[in-house]
């Protein structure tokens, strides 16, 4: 009996008392599961699209490849009624921060512009993206509704009758823009007003990626549009969006 009892506390010394042991082999194998899915997530190549620039080029171009509908090659976007900022700012404001934060995960990111004074009609945004064969194109907007009341964001996507992309495109870019409406949400806390279906964009139709294009707010409420020009609201904006791609790729 006093054998048995010694042999008992023997083996329960030798026992880590409820913490999962973990070797020397289960640390490298822990060790290179972390390098591959960074590895995994480095080849996700994400395009960012700053919507808008300074000066509009007002000149046409087809809204969609062989399409007879014209519309201006880019405009110059709205205006802040209350802070008088600039939607484009807002928008490269935003999209500047999302680099950071996908770059820190990992991802490859390809800007479409990194200034104002740029001229990039948007069929060219999408060929950007096209040539980086891009995993999911991500377009950055802020609304004008002309009404000061309507407040919140939304996600502009192709609709299943969008002749200029494929079933399997229009499909994806709606998972993508599944992904981004919650996770905006949570991190902003602002009014998710769901998914817009839009065949009449030009970046979206020129797009061989997964495209998504987010109306962060409105412009014209005057709430909304003292957040949007903020640093900490453009972080949690970016955040919600970078934590959507996450969860599209997952
Ligand atoms: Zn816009």
């Amino acid at each position: 009996m006093k054998k048995w009892g010694m042999a008992v506390l023997a083996i329960m010394m030798i026992m880590p008392a409820n913490r999962p042991a973990v070797c020397g082999k289960e640390k490298q194998a822990i060790k290179k599961t972390v390098q591959k899915d960074k590895k995994e997530k480095k080849k996700k190549v994400i395009c960012i699209d700053a919507g808008h620039q300074l000066h509009a080029d007002t000149s046409l171009e087809p809204n969609g490849p062989h399409s007879k509908v014209k519309k201006m090659k880019v405009t110059d976007g709205t205006v802040g009624r209350y802070t008088h900022v600039r939607e484009a700012s807002v928008n490269l404001a935003v999209a500047l921060k999302l680099e950071k934060i996908l770059k820190h995960r990992g991802y490859q990111v390809v800007m479409v512009r990194r200034h104002e004074k740029v001229n990039i009609l948007n069929s060219k945004r999408a060929e950007i993206a096209n040539k980086a064969h891009a995993d999911a194109m991500i377009r950055l907007h802020c609304n004008d509704m002309g009404e000061s009341h309507t407040h919140g964001f939304f996600v502009c996507t192709p609709s299943r009758h969008n002749k200029f992309m494929s079933k399997k495109l229009i499909d994806r870019s709606l998972q993508l823009s599944k992904c981004l409406l919650p996770a905006i949400e949570k991190q902003t806390h602002a009014n998710n007003r769901g998914l817009s279906y839009r065949d009449d964009l030009t970046g979206t139709n020129f797009s061989k990626a997964p495209t998504a294009l987010i109306e962060m707010g409105e412009m014209h409420n005057k709430q909304e549009d003292q957040l949007l020009v903020t640093a900490s609201y453009q972080q949690k904006m970016a955040l919600g969006l970078a934590n959507g791609i996450d969860a599209f790729f997952h």
